[in-house]
């Protein structure tokens, strides 16, 4: 949508991929207000919206905020260019207790300004993301499949194609959900290091992921769904949707005709704060113990409850790691990054959680080998 003021001197624009706002009203006197509604109801209260504004000279305005089923969950965010980001909570001039309204008063120019829920992390930063990724020796980039609005799903494969030993990585199947896509690219990044241990790694385990499994609705600015209006988190077991069945398709064609061993799943999404959603801890998956073991070394590393364990969450059958541990009988992580966590303390968590795996990993893989003398 594009909308300008009546004296033409105010503009606002959400026609950019992940650009969201459902309606916009000109109170007067520099006041506006956004309504922010999401694509279906009921809904997770993850209300996302993204827009652009400029004037044609400086001046405040004051922008109102207004929430249609949900409420204000993501502290806004700002940019001239896109790339670089900074937080705009002190921009915040009014908040309405339960969390309806907040107003902004935004600094306008002829310079347009960002204004979004989360730094946009989209599929045209994520395709440019594999791209160069691809270019290492060691990685390979394909498609897993496209989704219902034909965008291609990208899939990356990192480190030994002939090993036997998989583990799977996958993002982003709730559009707003930035900063679970931003720890998984670092996730995967530290596999790709030029460390000792991501060198021995990659020779024993291909690791393949999905770094966003919801494409179009991404490029929406959905709070939730996929261009049908499904959660697909909320689909891995009816496989209605193209998106959760290229990914599951995906998932039994490693195991079954290319003969490999999986070992892991993770899911990487956002909330409150840094957690792992599993499956009751009694559950017998394999590798024995391993989530447990994983979360110690990683808050014995960083500090203790960096990574808090929550083993009773969404105990329903429909989510992806429910799925894949009772299908695939392997460990299962909805893997979940605050969502204002300081990035660079995100960015930390996620590079010690992928060196602690990859030292579990091959220690695990080393036993479960005959030794040499037998
Ligand atoms: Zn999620």
């Amino acid at each position: 949508m594009k909308f300008q003021s009546q004296d033409k001197a105010v503009s606002f624009e959400t026609d950019f991929a992940g650009g969201k706002i459902d309606q916009l009203v000109e109170l007067g006197g520099g006041d506006f207000e956004i309504l922010i509604r999401p694509e279906n109801e009921p809904i997770n209260d993850s209300a996302w919206y993204a827009f652009r504004v400029h004037a044609t000279n400086p001046r405040q305005i004051n922008v109102r905020l207004r929430y249609e089923g949900g409420s204000h969950r993501y502290a806004p965010k700002i940019s001239h260019d896109r790339v670089q980001w900074e937080s705009a909570e002190h921009l915040i001039v009014a908040r309405h207790p339960g969390g309806r309204e907040v107003t902004l008063r935004l600094p306008v120019s002829d310079q347009v300004l960002w204004v979004a829920g989360q730094e946009l992390v989209g599929n045209k930063d994520i395709a440019n993301w594999v791209d160069t990724l691809a270019q290492l020796p060691f990685v390979d980039s394909s498609l897993a499949g496209r989704s219902v609005q034909d965008r291609p799903i990208h899939r990356i494969a990192i480190g030994n194609p002939d090993s036997r030993e998989v583990i799977y990585a996958l993002s982003r199947q709730h559009p707003p959900e930035v900063t679970g896509t931003i720890g998984m690219m670092h996730f995967i990044e530290a596999l790709c290091g030029d460390t000792e241990l991501a060198k021995r790694y990659r020779e024993e385990f291909l690791t393949v992921a999905i770094p966003i499994a919801n494409p179009d609705g991404v490029a929406k600015g959905y709070w939730r769904s996929n261009a049908n209006g499904v959660d697909l988190n909320r689909d891995w077991l009816k496989f209605q949707e193209p998106e959760t069945r290229s990914i599951r398709d995906d998932l039994v064609h490693l195991r079954g005709d290319q003969g490999k061993r999986l070992w892991l799943f993770l899911d990487f999404h956002s909330t409150y704060n840094e957690v792992f959603y599993t499956v009751p801890k009694q559950t017998k998956l394999f590798p024995d113990g391993f989530t447990t073991e994983w979360l110690k070394s990683l808050n014995g590393r960083m500090g203790d409850s960096t990574m808090l364990r929550d083993d009773g969450h969404n105990a329903h059958r429909s989510t992806s790691k429910a799925w894949v541990a009772r299908e695939l009988g392997i460990h299962a992580v909805t893997y979940e990054f605050g969502d204002e966590t300081d990035r660079e303390r995100i960015r930390k968590i996620a590079f010690g959680s992928a060196e602690e795996m990859m030292k579990i990993l091959l220690d695990r893989k080393a036993n479960l080998e005959p030794t040499a003398s037998r």
